[in-house]
């Protein structure tokens, strides 16, 4: 049973919460790692859960009701939200989007499947009468990232616009995530 299924399990309650699912007899490594491979409950994904909840966002997980079984899906927004690895899901422009150096014909085509696959769903869904937002995982990977990021979506939630995109660069670019100018790396 996925984990998110489980009655006990339901809702986002913080850090208690998540340091309780460490007990549980399914978060095995191979799950945790099954889990990443499919780009479902990953570590970006749940911080930004945390964060809309915590901005009073109500949402359900992975709706098999919904084409594509979006990341999140909140009716009363009608709106759906995809959290994608850069890696897999090709984040264009982006510093993680990397390609290994071994088999490059092998990568290629999975990449292209997974891109072909994510522009069929975006387009069914939005013909569907759906808002569709793609967060990239590198908008999550520091918490002041994950508030930024969390501002933005929240603020294309309330509004009426279908469909949004949020990178490490936008945030970046819009000053919300100040320190990241200094650093230079
Ligand atoms: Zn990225």
């Amino acid at each position: 049973m996925p984990w998110n299924r489980w009655p006990h399990a339901r809702g986002i309650r913080g850090h208690m919460f998540m340091d309780s699912m460490a007990t549980y007899p399914w978060n095995t490594h191979r799950s945790r790692m099954m889990s990443e491979i499919r780009g479902k409950n990953t570590k970006p994904e749940l911080a930004l859960r945390r964060a809309l909840h915590a901005r009073g966002f109500r949402f359900r997980l992975h709706s098999g009701k919904v084409h594509g079984r979006p990341d999140l899906v909140l009716p009363k927004h009608g709106a759906v939200v995809f959290v994608h690895g850069c890696f897999w899901h090709r984040h264009e422009g982006c510093r993680y989007t990397t390609t290994p150096a071994t088999r490059p014909d092998f990568w290629q085509a999975k990449f292209d499947a997974n891109v072909a696959r994510d522009s069929a769903v975006r387009t069914k869904l939005l013909e569907d009468g759906w808002r569709v937002a793609t967060v990239w995982e590198c908008a999550l990977r520091k918490p002041e990232k994950v508030s930024a990021t969390t501002d933005r979506l929240a603020a294309w939630l309330l509004g009426g616009k279908v469909g949004m995109e949020i990178g490490e660069s936008d945030i970046l670019q819009s000053g919300i995530v100040a320190t990241d100018w200094e650093c230079g790396c």
